[in-house]
């Protein structure tokens, strides 16, 4: 495990894609624990009312936890809702709870609506004591009033893309939200990260939607791929990370590699910004 280099500067990262079950939620916490084994602080907030994040990173989510509802509405700071997870000292989370489910309406009507959570990061990033090198936020499978508020925090957005047949339908139009964010909302916001997930090696199906995803994007693409592995599965319901639960599986040893990429890639992105 050789420590990868630090950003300087926090990556703010949204994990997004709207289709459900392509490894958002899996993506958040084995990359940020795998970012936190490898020396980084790493901030995972909680987005989707599911809870899922929370529960793999051991964090209670129970209704009366403080959440990262509470900080959307303003009833509290992150620094209130943060907890430490189980999987390391140095990732923490900000949970979410069921109330969460009810923000989606609520927001609408509040001022600021869209840069709630940017506000309320902002505040503690720049108050906290502790330095933050990643925060990542997972994002609900839809292109609500909570993913906006998402965009609107993050520097980057990172997309997870399951290897199977449709995995580009409904890209297009994830794009094109981005677009509309940068131009309205958030103009510094960039995909950076496209990370390939539950990759059958053994079909041909998945290295011909591989090659596709590369050719579109070849920049952001990952040449980690994240294979399909019963132990990444297992481990949630163990409120646990693949690291935790067996560190030595392919599927930490992908995440493992992943992450070390992600933060090579934020280094050369760092180095080039200076000499321009
Ligand atoms: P999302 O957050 O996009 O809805 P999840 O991360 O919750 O997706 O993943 C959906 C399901 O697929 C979960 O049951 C998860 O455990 C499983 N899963 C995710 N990645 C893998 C993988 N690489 N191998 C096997 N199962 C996976
Ligand atoms: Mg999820």
């Amino acid at each position: 495990n050789t420590p990868s280099p630090l950003p300087k500067e926090t990556r703010i990262i949204t994990v997004s894609n709207q289709k459900g079950g392509v490894g958002k939620t899996t993506t958040t916490v084995n990359l940020a624990s795998a970012l936190a084994r490898r020396g980084a602080n790493v901030l995972v907030i909680d987005l989707d009312p599911q809870g899922n994040a929370s529960t793999a990173l051991g964090v209670p989510h129970r209704p009366e936890t403080t959440s990262v509802y509470e900080v959307l509405i303003g009833d509290a700071t992150i620094e209130e809702a943060m907890q430490v997870s189980s999987d390391h000292e140095h990732l923490m989370c900000v949970p979410s709870t069921i109330h969460l489910a009810g923000a989606e309406i609520e927001l609408v009507s509040m001022v600021a609506r869209e840069q709630r959570l940017r506000t309320a990061l902002t505040a503690f990033l720049d108050s906290s004591e502790q330095q933050f090198h990643y925060v990542f936020i997972d994002c609900p499978p839809s292109l609500g009033l909570l993913t906006v508020n998402a965009f609107v925090a993050g520097g980057e957005v990172l997309i997870p893309i399951q290897c199977e047949y449709y995995a580009l339908e409904g890209l297009s139009q994830l794009l094109g939200n981005i677009e509309l964010i940068q131009k309205h909302l958030n103009p510094g916001l960039r995909v950076s990260t496209i990370l390939l997930t539950m990759y059958d090696a053994r079909t041909n199906l998945a290295q011909e939607v591989a090659n596709e995803v590369r050719q579109h994007f070849p920049e952001q693409t990952l040449d980690a791929v994240i294979p399909r592995s019963v132990r990444i599965s297992e481990a949630p319901s163990y409120g646990q990370t693949v690291h935790e639960y067996d560190s030595a599986s392919i599927g930490a040893l992908a995440y493992l590699e992943a992450a070390a990429e992600m933060a090579e890639r934020g280094a050369r992105a760092n180095t080039n910004h200076e000499g321009v």
